[in-house]
């Protein structure tokens, strides 16, 4: 059986039985990966506290031939989430949710993977976490090609830095004269810098980014329309995070 040993995050456990649980993880060298984790619900020695959702980690696991599942060996803790405090789990769970929906099984998805440990590190440094959500969003659209462009408006190429509006059935953004009739999110000119800003800085630089409040809640609202549109449903703790915020 090939032993592989790496570094992957943490996207997901459940208990399979009295004494094992199931791992979702996406490695950085291989795509994401199921595997049993024999022993874990008792025995700490191997995976201590490194199965929680968005942990890196070093993995060692076995690939077994005709079989999906992977067998873990051990998992040791590089960065925890629960470091972050506060939110930081309802936040890293997050994350992990929307890696797990984007990420396709057995196929490397290095950049997805770059950017959920950019953002664990920018979370464990204390940068806002609304903030980091925003941003991750962000990418993981563009990451997959559907975040709509905040250059200039698609219907009369009218530069977008005076604001848009987030048309809800093209899912373009549109300048608010072409979108004039339409029931859309706003988006401020503010919320639009901070895109821009966005694409250019590692998430560790959000934290000295000017925006406002306001701004990233219409952010949240465009990105909430995007994501269900592109997911088919909302990730379920999208739904605990909001409560969280309300
Ligand atoms: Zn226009």
């Amino acid at each position: 059986m090939p032993l592989f040993t790496g570094e992957a995050l943490v996207l997901r456990t459940y208990r399979l039985g009295d004494a094992d649980r199931l791992v979702v993880m996406l490695t950085r060298e291989r795509g994401k990966k199921r595997g049993v984790a024999r022993g874990a619900v008792r025995s700490r020695r191997r995976f201590g506290g490194a199965l929680e959702p968005f942990t890196h980690v070093k993995v060692a696991y076995q690939e077994r031939e005709q079989r999906d599942l992977v067998r873990l060996d051990y998992a040791d803790t590089l960065r925890s989430p629960m470091a972050a405090g506060g939110d930081g789990c309802a936040y890293a769970s997050y994350f992990a949710d929307l890696l797990d929906e984007w990420a396709p099984e057995n196929d490397p998805q290095e950049r997805l993977y770059r950017l959920g440990v950019a953002v664990l590190e920018a979370m464990a440094v204390g940068v806002d976490p609304v903030r980091l959500a925003r941003y991750f969003e962000y990418w993981l659209l563009r990451l997959q090609g559907v975040y709509p462009s905040i250059q200039a408006c698609p219907r009369c190429a009218t530069p977008l830095a005076a604001g848009a509006v987030l048309e809800p059935r093209s899912h373009w953004f549109l300048c608010r004269h072409c979108a004039a009739r339409e029931q859309g999110v706003l988006m401020p000119p503010a919320a639009l810098r901070f895109l821009a800003e966005a694409g250019q800085v590692a998430p560790g630089a959000l934290g000295g980014v000017d925006v406002p409040g306001d701004a990233l809640e219409q952010l949240a609202s465009a990105h909430r329309l995007l994501l269900v549109w592109h997911l088919d449903r909302e990730p379920r703790s999208a739904r605990v995070l909001r409560e969280i915020n309300s």
